[in-house]
């Protein structure tokens, strides 16, 4: 009777008869979602995923009403799931949180035990949110062309949507990992930024979106790739032979125009990447090697501060491609 129920701030996302709508309201403590894992989050981060959340640009939200937001740090509250127990901070990315799991835009959570990951021991939640999905899934491209074999020596690594969140982590990782690192950004003005997070050489979008040839002039030995479409099979025609490129990104397009040719006349590897499902094993790699292979002077020259009252307009931001680096969003 009467009891006491505690209700947060949450960025929320509703559909009705007009569509999808987003506002910052009040939710019910009590209305969150199945889990075994409750968690206060502290910290959490805009994607290009977030953005396409907020806005209601695609249907990434599938069940209504929704919390947004694919990422989340915290401090664990209550856990009946035998890794964690009260105290505990923790990372949460992806799992479909923001999409069909009520997400990070609030200050509880309420998961499977199962999705978390330990913040490492140097790593702030702060900082895990700087990096986020942006970040973690750079480093598992990254990953994803070491086990393809790809080495500094074979040559520089193109990187794309160089000045966005995936594009600024992976410039900043490969280059501390002594890539040659090319950065491909449609912002020019952003060349000097590029060069501080380790870019070697900056190179306009525009070289990237036209005609596509099977193949092109060999120019780089891998690629990360965040844009897709044109840009992603004109980075695979212009590949060395022998070479590898993560795809791990749409900003351009979900289209790949390409031709079996860079596959089978120069033996080249194109190695997906998926934040969302993967499996923790690989999750915990890449925040280990995080920890060592992200400058953390460069974390903080590619983050901007926001609240939670700012998230739907970076939301629509991002998809205009406005935001440089990553926005981490102070919760609470
Ligand atoms: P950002 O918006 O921060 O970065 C995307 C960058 O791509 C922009 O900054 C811009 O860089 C470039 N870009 C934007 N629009 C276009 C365009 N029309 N043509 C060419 N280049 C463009 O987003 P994120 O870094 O958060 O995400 C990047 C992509 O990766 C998204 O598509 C996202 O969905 C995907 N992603 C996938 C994940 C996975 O699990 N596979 C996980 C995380 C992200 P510049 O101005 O420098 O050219």
């Amino acid at each position: 009777m009467g009891a006491c129920v505690a209700r947060f701030r949450a960025i929320v996302i509703n559909k009705g008869e007009g569509g999808q709508s987003t506002t910052l309201s009040d939710f019910d403590e009590n209305d969150l979602m199945e889990g075994d894992v409750t968690f206060r989050v502290e910290w959490s981060a805009v994607n290009y995923k977030d953005g396409l959340a907020v806005t209601g640009k695609a249907p990434v939200v599938r069940r209504f009403p929704m919390i947004g937001g694919i990422d989340a740090a915290g401090t664990v509250e209550t856990s009946n799931h035998p890794e964690w127990k009260a105290g505990d901070k923790v990372i949460l990315n992806g799992w479909g949180c923001g999409e069909t799991h009520l997400g990070g835009y609030g200050e509880k959570m309420r998961c499977k035990g199962d999705w978390l990951v330990p913040l490492p021991e140097t790593i702030t939640a702060r900082e895990a949110m700087a990096i986020g999905t942006a970040g973690y899934t750079a480093m598992l491209a990254v990953l994803a062309l070491e086990s393809y074999g790809i080495t500094p020596d074979q040559g520089p690594v193109v990187v794309t949507g160089a000045s966005g969140g995936v594009g600024s982590v992976a410039v900043a990782i490969l280059a501390k990992l002594g890539h040659e690192v090319i950065a491909s950004t449609g912002r020019p003005q952003e060349e000097g930024y590029l060069k501080e997070l380790g870019a070697a050489q900056v190179i306009a979008r525009q070289e990237l979106t036209g005609p596509v040839r099977p193949l092109g002039k060999e120019r780089w030995g891998a690629g990360i790739d965040s844009v897709g479409s044109t840009t992603l099979a004109n980075v695979l025609s212009m590949t060395r032979y022998g070479g590898g490129v993560a795809a791990c990104g749409l900003a351009g397009g979900m289209d790949l125009p390409t031709s079996v040719a860079p596959f089978i006349l120069r033996g080249i590897g194109l190695l997906g990447v998926d934040s969302v499902m993967c499996p923790q094993h690989l999750r915990r790699k890449a925040w280990r090697r995080l920890e060592s292979d992200l400058d953390r002077r460069k974390l903080a020259k590619m983050t901007d501060e926001i609240g939670l009252a700012d998230v739907i307009d970076a939301g629509r931001r991002i998809l205009e491609g406005a935001v440089r680096g990553r926005l981490v969003v102070r919760i609470g």
